[in-house]
């Protein structure tokens, strides 16, 4: 296992829409090893694919790490099935963003499909920090940050900010 490089805002690599995964090689495998100990390392809750500069739908979080229950998961290929109407605004870092929080307004809860590291299609209803973990990876799957949900006065605040972090 290793460390990686994460990319930095605004690499255009994490503007990109990855692509599938599909059949789970080895080097997928490799990979998500390294992006569980590249987030863990980088003090994170969860770490995308194209973060590592890697453009395929995969990430990796562990939303309970922190409050000292190491819990990792791999969600290879995520589809969000539904969303709950409820929606929350929390404040979110972002580690190819460091320096600054922006408060993103996302649903409470999901369901979620995905295909484990085991090739097994799972699905689950996520919700609290899982929901937001969930939600902010898809997003970066999409080639879409945080600084793309804010509204543009927020946004150009929020890059004012990063500007001078
Ligand atoms: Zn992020």
């Amino acid at each position: 296992m290793s460390v990686l490089p994460i990319l930095i805002w605004p690499d255009p690599r994490l503007s990109e829409v990855c692509a599938p995964v599909g059949e789970i090689g080895e080097n997928i495998r490799s990979l998500a090893d390294d992006m569980l100990e590249t987030m863990y390392d980088a003090q994170g809750r969860g770490l995308a694919a194209p973060q590592v500069g890697v453009l395929a739908r995969l990430f990796v979080m562990d939303a309970s790490w922190k409050d000292g229950v190491r819990a990792p998961s791999v969600c290879i290929d995520p589809k969000i099935l539904e969303t709950s109407d409820e929606t929350t605004g929390v404040e979110e870092g972002c580690l190819s963003i460091p320096g600054i929080a922006t408060e993103v307004m996302r649903p409470a809860a999901l369901r979620l499909a995905w295909t484990t590291l085991e090739g097994e299609r799972v699905i689950a209803r996520l919700d609290g920090a899982q929901a937001r973990i969930a939600f902010h990876e898809i997003d970066h799957l999409d080639g879409v940050v945080t600084l793309d949900r804010l509204s543009p006065k927020a946004r150009a605040e929020a890059e004012a900010q990063y500007a001078s972090a």
